[in-house]
């Protein structure tokens, strides 16, 4: 094909190609169409032109981030098992939150401390404290408590409420039990007459009498392992002494095998302050054969 290459055959394609268009000049033909341009590869184009970003709009057309598109969420990561709880307990409860359990049934030592206090609220062994009581005063806290604190006798507030240790000295020994970092529910309170005397007066040793076979029941039900006794009468009668106070506090007795503490009454804290020290330092002997920790000071 040597005829079709080089310069002769560059000159005679450029003469044909003369001839061709004066001929069709002849035949009336004034323009030719043009071909067709060679289509770029799609490819070539996307990867070329780049879209200009949007024209940023005005401040106050911006739609509010909610409204925002959002890019694509990741996928979810499993928290670790302490993230996962601690989500579940801020997610709110899935059911309605739990009713509080009703208060456990009477025990036996409830049932027993009943009968006792039924056959107390129907005595009149002493004629006297029977005719002018408003009520029997049978004792109050907690059937199983370790500690029994044992009073008198019930005054005027309590006659009219039907507790024990309501009035000034029972807000007293309130603030010993607390000091004690006990509760009175912790407790049992209870006193040695369930009747209250005529004008707060000594109970006569009759009455004593009559009315020991009561709180001795209430403390084999209850069978306290500490004994707390408040004054010379609760001292005296449980322990079967004509000792004072002063001679008996600051050491443990024996009551049927339980521990007996012996520290001043309330009502005499009350009218001689300067005697509380004394109380203070019977309750942290008692805190600590119980195990409890004493306070400083
Ligand atoms: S003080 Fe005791 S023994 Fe005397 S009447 Fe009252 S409950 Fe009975």
């Amino acid at each position: 094909m040597a005829e079709h290459s080089g310069p002769d055959a560059l000159q005679r394609s450029r003469t044909i190609l003369r001839q061709t268009l004066e001929s069709l000049q002849r035949s009336g033909v004034q323009q030719l169409a043009r071909p067709p341009e060679p289509m770029m590869p799609v490819v070539q184009e996307v990867a070329i032109v780049a879209e200009p970003p949007p024209e940023p709009l005005p401040r106050a057309e911006r739609p509010p981030p909610s409204a925002r598109p959002r890019p694509a969420a990741a996928a979810p990561v499993r928290p670790p098992a302490a993230d996962a709880d601690a989500g579940a307990r801020s997610a709110p409860p899935a059911t309605p939150p739990a009713v509080p359990a009703p208060p456990p049934a009477p025990g036996p030592r409830s049932a027993a401390l009943d009968v006792v206090r039924q056959e107390v609220a129907r005595c009149r062994r002493c004629a006297e404290l029977a005719e002018k009581r408003t009520q029997t005063v049978f004792g109050a806290g907690n059937p199983h408590a370790r500690l029994c604190f044992l009073g008198e006798a019930p005054g005027a507030d309590e006659d009219r409420r039907g507790e024990p240790f309501v009035g000034a000295a029972g807000q007293l020994l309130d603030k010993i039990i607390a000091a004690c970092t006990l509760r009175r529910d912790d407790v049992y309170i209870l006193n040695v007459l369930k009747c209250r005397p005529p004008g707060n007066r000594t109970p006569l040793p009759d009455e004593v009498a009559n009315c020991r076979e009561f709180f001795e029941r209430q403390l084999e039900i209850i069978q306290p392992e500490f004994i707390c006794c408040l004054g010379a009468v609760a001292a005296q009668t449980l322990l079967r002494t004509t000792r004072p106070v002063g001679q008996l506090r600051g050491k443990f007795h024996d009551y049927r095998g339980r521990q007996v503490v012996v520290t001043y009454h309330p009502s005499y804290l009350l009218r001689t302050p300067e005697m509380k020290r004394h109380t203070w330092d019977d309750m942290k002997m008692l805190m600590q054969a119980m195990g409890i920790p004493v306070p400083n000071g």
